[in-house]
């Protein structure tokens, strides 16, 4: 072909897809025994909305989003959507669900894009599952949804998770502790890399979560933001970790894990697991955004919520066994027309009663028909020629023994049905 898929957009083929259904399957077991209610919302939407909620000057809005302009009306500029929240959120406040009932538990799954440098486990259109909780300040709820993952990662044996959690505050005890870290940041600014010397002017906390090891060492010696939280945020905090104490692993108090974004609140976690995917091993990430949904210009409720990324997902699957075939396949083999009349209508009786039935549509030898057969996994073939129309009976092969009985057409449907 020289027509080929862009770069950093993929295929799902055949082979891996069972590990994507496996986990989509999973994940609407384990949303639905918490009572969350499927949400979809548009690929496409303005660019406003998301440089409204993400910030004019982080990376995403800046360089990742593929954005264009409308060809009807030139003024407006949209995106594919880079994430999910802001979606809900808009779809949240816009379809007036708050008038209805505040409190809502959302989830989607779906496609987002992001102009980013393609690598293991990040492709510029990537899937997430996500959950937002809205109307629900407690700390119940921020424990809840990590419940909620824990059971996932259980349903799709997913071991050797760790989870790491934090707390960042509120607008009442956040700029506080800013101030403190500017001004240990300032005396080490010649020290800082040219990113975090920019982050230090308009988001000094991204500065906590740079990857590069000379920031590192600087910032873990950095005043903690744990030890600025007021009494609320304090015992907010407290009681989620004491919900999770029961987690094993333990969950992992991580100071530096910081959101840049003001409508971020209290509660942050991530997700990680498995070796395999190397640095990109967050599979799950999210918080607590109680400001978010108000300044989009909706209702003053909290939110809370997270993204998990199934490419990375489904790496995590795809090293073990993702084998989930579903109903074994019956194939019938026929010679002659008389038998493939007769296979074709057994075929669509016997899906009807949902077995998984496949037939060839032209003829071919027994051996090959025998070939294909084996090849797609089948663990019985019903052999139909001339001679068995004659009889009134079919030869029933049994692959795994290569046993081999005959059965009266008759009541072939109810041995195989
Ligand atoms: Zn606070
Ligand atoms: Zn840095």
């Amino acid at each position: 072909m020289n027509l080929t898929r862009i770069k950093g957009f993929a295929d799902v083929l055949p082979g891996d897809v069972e590990a994507w259904q496996r986990i989509e399957r999973a994940a609407e077991r384990v949303f639905a025994s918490y009572n969350f209610k499927e949400i979809r919302i548009p690929v496409l939407e303005k660019s406003e909305l998301f440089s409204r909620s993400l910030g004019e000057s982080t990376d995403v809005i800046e360089k990742e989003m593929y954005t264009f302009a409308d060809r009807d009306s030139k003024a407006t500029l949209l995106s594919l959507r880079p994430e999910g929240t802001a979606g809900v959120v808009r779809a949240y406040g816009e379809g007036k669900l708050h008038q209805v009932e505040p409190v809502r538990k959302l989830y989607y799954l779906g496609p987002m894009f992001r102009r980013e440098r393609p690598q293991k486990g990040r492709l510029r259109q990537f899937h997430q599952i996500g959950a937002e909780v809205f109307g629900r300040t407690d700390p119940y709820v921020d424990a809840e949804l990590l419940l909620l993952l824990r059971d996932l990662w259980e349903d799709l044996e997913v071991t050797d998770t760790v989870l790491e959690v934090n707390s960042i505050g509120c607008a009442e005890c956040r700029p506080g502790y800013r101030a403190a870290l500017v001004a240990f940041l300032e005396e080490r600014r010649a020290e800082l890399c040219a990113d975090c010397d920019r982050r230090l002017e308009n988001n000094p906390l991204r500065v906590l979560d740079c990857k590069r090891p000379s920031c590192g060492g600087i910032v873990s010696a950095a005043p903690s933001i744990l030890s600025h939280l007021c009494d609320d945020c304090r015992s907010h905090f407290d009681t989620v970790l004491e919900l999770l104490r029961d987690l094993r692993p333990e969950p992992v108090v991580n100071p530096r894990l910081v959101r840049g974004l003001d409508y971020y609140c209290r509660t942050t976690f991530e997700w990680k697991a498995g070796a395999g995917l190397g640095s990109q091993n967050t599979v799950a990430a999210g918080g607590r955004y109680d400001g978010l949904v108000q300044s989009l210009g909706g209702p003053p409720v909290a939110g809370v919520g997270f993204a998990l990324g199934v490419e990375r997902l489904a790496l995590l699957l795809s090293e073990g066994d993702t084998n989930e075939s579903g109903a074994p396949l019956l194939y019938l083999a026929w010679m002659g027309e008389a038998a493939q009349r007769w296979t074709f209508a057994l075929a669509h009786r016997l899906r009807r009663r949902g077995r998984r039935v496949d037939l060839e549509g032209e003829a071919r030898s027994l051996k090959s028909q025998m070939r294909r057969a084996d090849k797609q996994g089948a663990s019985v073939v019903l052999i139909v020629g001339p001679d068995e129309m004659e009889r009134g009976r079919a030869l029933v092969r049994h692959m795994a023994t290569k046993e081999q009985t005959e059965v009266d057409f008759a009541d072939v449907e109810e041995s195989l049905g």
